[in-house]
């Protein structure tokens, strides 16, 4: 699973939403999210990312990232 992470704040792009497969890209309060259940992990998204906000679940640190995507995307 991809993550969205903080360089998103405020990025106005949404490059990674066009190109995404199975659309998994939900709106946030101040960022996109990706739904961490629906995501398949293709990794399409991350080079597309201007803002560069696009991780892997797997890099160290990404706990807090992983809890935030979730709890927005649930939301939908
Ligand atoms: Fe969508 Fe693939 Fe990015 Fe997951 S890794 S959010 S499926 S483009």
């Amino acid at each position: 699973t991809y993550v969205v992470t903080e360089n998103c704040i405020m990025c106005k792009y949404t490059d990674c939403v066009e190109v995404c497969p199975v659309d998994c890209f939900y709106e946030g309060e101040n960022t996109l999210v990706i739904h961490p259940d629906e995501c398949i992990d293709c990794g399409v998204c991350e080079p597309e990312c201007p803002a560069d906000a696009i991780r892997p679940d797997t890099e160290p640190g990404m706990e807090t990232w992983v809890e935030f995507n979730r709890k927005y995307a649930e939301l939908w």
